[in-house]
């Protein structure tokens, strides 16, 4: 049953997307005759320098601020969320030790809060009701003299529920808090004015949105840098990527050049995905009894569907026999045993949640791949009854 790469159709588009062939075409030169070093004191790396200013403004512009200096580069989101955190929270210990998020996060983040509840910082989980919602009054009513932290994520990576972000930084102005905000779901695809949304400081990865792996990076709001901790928090911040080595010129580049196609074609792909997605989402919700959807279908990213075939075995699909590829969730729990974390705090069983996949669709996709994918899905669990 295994396809040939080519004929397989890829609904998992959330894990990974294509490069781009222009982001391709803009990082050669920068692998073949702007080879050099950034950090190399030849008068010849100024080109190479002035590119990679050029990226950081193309991001700064993007995010509605007119400071590049509030951009660092990363190997993408895992690296900047770590890089975030720990820098965040020992700056500000003391004035406390209470961190707030909520339980749906990214692994990357659970990951790192669970580091620090180990050191002595007290890590609080807001509950998240079916739609894998956060209750903005809960946040307000948590947060106390010693919070330091509120992290928030922007779109969820397992259903593409789009948390009240707006809401959320005016509680954290509001309450003097840092608001850290994942938005590796939603950069590249969203229109992001961090200032209109509060958030301090956020985080990206190029993957996401057709630029190559590897590389990502930090926005630190320049109102935040301007405080004393802002300004030692990005000291730091400078100080880790440079202990980190050479810049990644190739994936910076590549990265800028995949956010300028992605922001100008930003409307044209809404309304392409969204159609693809929507139109998917309705045949197999038609013609496979009992599918239900996980997560607010109203406050959801448009190319994402999580779906539960409840008592049926998705294992063929997960496993790409079917040849439509799409997950369970993030790329990096697909090989653990254990039910996805996102739909169990949104109150599925483990058999639910265990029969649930999440399908993501990318500008690459098109009508007949969606009829064809829903049509391999509905055949194969007709063939189950
Ligand atoms: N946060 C979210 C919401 C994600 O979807 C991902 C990627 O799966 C990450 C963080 C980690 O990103 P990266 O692979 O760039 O480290």
């Amino acid at each position: 049953l295994i396809q040939e790469p080519n004929k397989n159709i890829y609904l998992d588009n959330n894990a990974t997307t294509k490069v781009d062939d222009r982001v391709i075409a803009e990082i050669l030169p920068f692998m073949t005759e702007l080879f050099l070093n950034p950090s190399s004191r030849y008068v010849q790396v100024n080109e190479i320098t002035k590119k990679i200013v050029e990226e950081k403004s193309r991001i700064s512009n993007y995010l509605g601020v007119d400071n590049e200096n509030e951009i660092v580069f990363t190997s993408g989101a895992t690296e900047s969320i770590n890089l975030s955190i720990s820098s965040l929270s020992e700056l500000l210990s003391n004035k406390g030790k209470h961190i707030i998020t909520s339980p749906t996060e990214h692994k990357a983040m659970l990951d790192i809060l669970g580091s620090l509840a180990k050191v002595g910082y007290e890590i609080e989980y807001l509950s998240v009701d079916a739609d894998g919602l956060i209750d903005v009054l809960e946040l307000e009513q948590k947060i106390r003299q010693d919070t330091i932290i509120v992290s928030i994520m922007f779109c969820n990576n397992e259903t593409g529920v789009i948390q009240p972000i707006k809401q959320i930084g005016e509680i954290a102005k509001d309450k003097n808090v840092a608001f850290f905000s994942d938005a590796t779901q939603a950069f590249g695809k969203l229109y992001l004015d961090a200032s209109y949304f509060g958030i301090d400081i956020l985080c990206f990865s190029a993957h996401k949105f057709h630029g190559p792996k590897g590389v990502g990076g930090i926005f630190c709001n320049s109102a935040l840098i301007s405080t004393k901790i802002g300004n030692k928090l990005f000291d730091k911040f400078i100080k880790m990527i440079k202990i980190a080595g050479t810049t990644n010129v190739p994936g910076i580049i590549g990265l800028g050049k995949a956010l300028e196609i992605s922001v100008s074609d930003m409307d044209l792909n809404l309304t392409h995905i969204t159609e693809l997605r929507d139109r998917f989402e309705a045949q197999i919700l038609k013609n496979c009894s009992g599918v239900t959807v996980n997560g607010n279908s109203k406050n959801r990213i448009y190319n994402t569907i999580n779906l539960c075939f409840k008592n049926r075995d998705v294992e063929p699909i997960l496993n790409g026999y079917l040849g439509v590829l799409a997950s369970n969730g993030s790329a990096c729990n697909s090989f653990s045993e254990k039910p996805s974390h996102v739909l169990k705090s949104m109150g599925l069983s483990d058999e639910e949640a265990n029969s649930s996949i999440r399908f993501s669709f990318s500008k690459y996709n098109t009508s007949e791949e969606v009829e064809k994918a829903s049509d391999i899905i509905i055949k194969y669990f007709r063939n189950l009854e």
